[in-house]
């Protein structure tokens, strides 16, 4: 018997393990079931070329049997095997290991973070075992070795005898401390779901006894072993789209995904070329409850070649699909590729590109196959979509304006900006909105009735991310959009601007008047040309929009206190209230004042601001009415 130590490096990847702290100890299993999993392809992949070996496939698995007494596991396969010299270089040193290497690269401080961004190989065995055997006999070898370790004091090597070609690794668990039970890796139920969980996919199959209760008519109680196989081999996304039914693809995903509604629509992909793939992708019918919290996590499951790498890969998701559910399943990537390297993964970039078109392609055709299907989706998971568009400063507008719904005035059904723009009416060049806090508020707005009057088709904006999406978004397909309530919308026939022009002429002292009378709350009092049975409206200058100022002003934080629109008073010249206006300026600036005042007042409040002084506003009613 040989003692030797382990390389320096391998000794503090042990450290690590052994006084681990992190919470997923359960990969382990995961890990050896992989390693056993690649011996029998390496073994079986050489009875391919060499019919001599007299390898049956169907003879192929790996074996967990548990010891409860002295506390082991075991786990066997009939793979390939580790010959003297392999044994020595796979498990004396750890230098290969390319998690190990990035470990080193980084100088990362933190273990337990490590550990659970990296596949950590056979030494993960030592997070929940305090003492490892292998025993392993190599194919075309006749001996069969013995390596063994605490993980501490290095490892020892014997010669001995072993039944067949393959590898046993015996773990002897360490003893419960009070933070925590080893005996769960010894239960039978547990086992059995972690198998489930990370390598039920694995293509051989993975056998244990399993203890099943009986009871006869009279209710006594038997028991009965069973050597089961506890993983389903074939993978539901591996197999032939025309073999499955929805109902296969639906439980899946309430296995899968913990969600008992099933889902609206399922995309099941396979992919060769540049990236090779396959890829099983859901749109949820609801949004789950942390959806809209900080918790949530977006992300689709890895795996390479049928085993889970990662639970939660969120470099595969745009946040504009956050919602998506589902796996994808690579041969191109390694089993133990850090998520640090794998956020550089060429290939993964390119799989996630062709992810987003498959989950827009489904999208499209859900709108124009089933708009009430794709309705409903939109009301639970459209938001995501403006958020994208304004998040991203505009560079996910061409995967999602096409995707984007809006309420309109058009039949009062929500429409999609492709629609509006073929409904356009000669001439028009501009996308016309109106932003409110319901369509019920805004069907109200005064500035809303001459525009619909002319014929065009107004977007009703009600939600706070709407204008900041639009804004930056600019334009749909060489249409600009435009607010309605700002500025000038150049809707009149020349002989009314004519008109127009000659009583804003007429009144611009008045306007001046009034506009101090304001004492500087707005940049100008003018003459509106969108009024039709309103005496007034407020419009906005520049950048910021009326409604982005409520939005803003509503924020938790306050530091958009001070963001205000640059505001507009505009005048309905051919409401009765204007010839009254007209006749104070001529009779009672101080009347005029006043009723500037309360104009001014009822405009903040028609657009949903509040009234900067109250009791002004209350007082100058009062005397109106006295
Ligand atoms: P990785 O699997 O990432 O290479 P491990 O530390 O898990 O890292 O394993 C190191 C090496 O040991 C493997 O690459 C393989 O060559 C060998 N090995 C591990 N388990 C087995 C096994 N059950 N049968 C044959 N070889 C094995």
């Amino acid at each position: 018997m040989q003692t030797k130590e382990f390389k320096a490096e391998s000794k503090r990847l042990l450290d690590m393990m052994i006084n681990s702290i992190y919470t997923h100890k359960e990969i382990f299993l995961r890990e050896l079931i992989s390693n056993a999993s690649d011996a029998i392809d390496k073994l079986y992949f050489k009875s391919l070329t060499d019919t001599s070996m007299g390898l049956r496939k169907e003879d192929l698995a790996i074996d967990l049997d548990v010891d409860v007494e002295n506390r082991t596991l075991t786990v066997s396969d009939n793979g390939i095997g580790m010959t003297e010299e392999e044994l020595e270089d796979n498990l004396g040193t750890i230098a290969n290991s390319g998690s190990f290497k990035f470990k080193k690269d980084n100088e990362l401080g933190d273990d337990v973070n490590i550990i659970g961004q990296f596949g950590v190989g056979f030494y993960s065995t030592f997070m929940v075992a305090k003492e490892v055997t292998v025993i392993t006999k190599a194919y075309g070898s006749d001996k069969a070795y013995k390596w063994q370790s605490n993980g501490v004091d290095g490892y020892t090597v014997e010669e001995t005898e072993k039944d067949g070609v393959g590898t046993t690794i015996i773990l002897t668990m360490k003893d419960n401390t009070d933070d925590e039970s080893y005996d769960k890796f010894l239960d039978q139920h547990q086992l059995q779901a972690l198998v489930k969980k990370y390598s039920d996919y694995i293509r051989f199959p993975i056998r244990m006894d399993v203890i099943h209760t009986n009871y006869d008519d009279d209710g006594n109680e038997s028991q009965e072993t069973v050597r089961e196989t506890l993983n389903s081999m074939t993978p539901l996304w591996k197999k032939n789209k025309a073999e499955l039914t929805d109902e296969d693809y639906n439980n899946f995903y309430t296995e899968k995904f913990m969600d008992y509604t099933p889902p609206i629509a399922h995309i099941h992909s396979k992919n060769e070329g540049v990236a090779t793939y396959n890829a099983l992708l859901y749109i949820p019918a609801r949004a789950p409850f942390d959806y809209y919290s900080k918790d949530f996590e977006k992300g689709l499951q890895l795996y390479s070649s049928g085993v889970m790498i990662m639970e939660k890969c969120a470099d595969l998701l745009p946040d504009y699909f956050s919602f998506v559910k589902g796996l994808v399943d690579s041969e191109d990537l390694s089993l133990n590729i850090s998520r640090e390297l794998l956020q550089h993964d060429r290939q993964l970039k390119i799989i996630a590109k062709n992810v987003e078109r498959s989950i827009k392609n489904e999208l499209t055709k859900m709108l124009k196959n089933d708009r009430e299907k794709y309705l409903k989706f939109y009301e639970t998971f459209g938001l995501q979509f403006k958020f994208g568009i304004y998040q991203s400063y505009g560079a996910a507008k061409d995967t999602l304006e096409d995707l984007l719904m809006f309420a309109s005035s058009f039949e009062g059904k929500p429409v999609t900006l492709d629609e509006y723009v073929s409904r356009m009416k000669e001439g028009q060049k501009d996308i016309y909105y109106i932003c409110g806090e319901s369509i019920a508020r805004i069907e109200q707005l005064p500035q809303l009735e001459l525009v619909k009057d002319k014929g065009f088709e107004v977007l009703y904006l009600t939600q706070d991310v709407d204008e900041f999406a639009i804004k930056v978004m600019m334009k749909y397909k060489d249409h600009p959009f435009k607010s309605i309530s700002d500025g000038d919308l150049d809707l009149e026939t020349d002989e009314e601007k004519e008109q127009a022009k000659k009583t804003a002429e007429e009144n611009k002292d008045m306007f001046g008047y009034m506009r101090d009378a304001l004492g500087g709350k707005v940049k100008e009092v003018r003459l509106s040309s969108k009024l039709k049975s309103h005496p007034v409206c407020l419009s906005a200058e520049g950048n910021i929009t009326i409604e982005m100022e409520k939005v803003l002003s509503a924020m938790p934080q306050n530091e958009h206190e001070d963001v205000k629109a640059t505001k507009v008073l505009e005048l309905n010249a051919s409401h009765p209230i204007f010839a009254k206006l007209k006749t104070l300026y001529e009779t009672d600036k101080d009347k005029l004042t006043e009723y500037t005042k309360l104009l001014y007042s009822q405009a903040l409040l028609i657009e949903g601001l509040s009234v900067e002084d109250p009791v002004e506003f209350a007082n100058l009613i009062c005397e109106l009415m006295v």
